[in-house]
């Protein structure tokens, strides 16, 4: 058991859909589509995805569980720490 006060994992996921659900709307309903939050629905989408998949909190890249600390501060990424980090640093680098 898990008595670090972290909710069971169905129902974490859960609280993250409904996370990242009242973020598609508000997002939507700015109407502001510029490239940054077009690229965050579709994140969004993809997060949703992979909940129904139930591929949700595994990294998109190396395949380890994302942490959930991670995840209720950014319920739509895809990467783990590490391999978000390596890929800022490829981006910055080929600038
Ligand atoms: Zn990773």
């Amino acid at each position: 058991m898990d008595k670090r006060g972290m909710l069971p994992a169905s129902e974490f996921v859960q609280s993250q859909k409904a996370l990242l659900l009242s973020r598609y709307e508000s997002i939507r309903s700015t109407g502001n589509m510029s490239k940054t939050l077009t690229d965050t629905l579709t994140r969004i989408e993809y997060a949703l995805k992979r909940i129904e998949n139930e591929t949700y909190g595994v990294c998109c890249h190396c395949g380890d569980d994302i942490e959930k600390k991670r995840l209720a501060q950014i319920p739509e990424t895809p990467f783990c720490v590490s391999c978000a980090e390596e890929r800022e640093y490829q981006k910055n680098r080929n600038r």
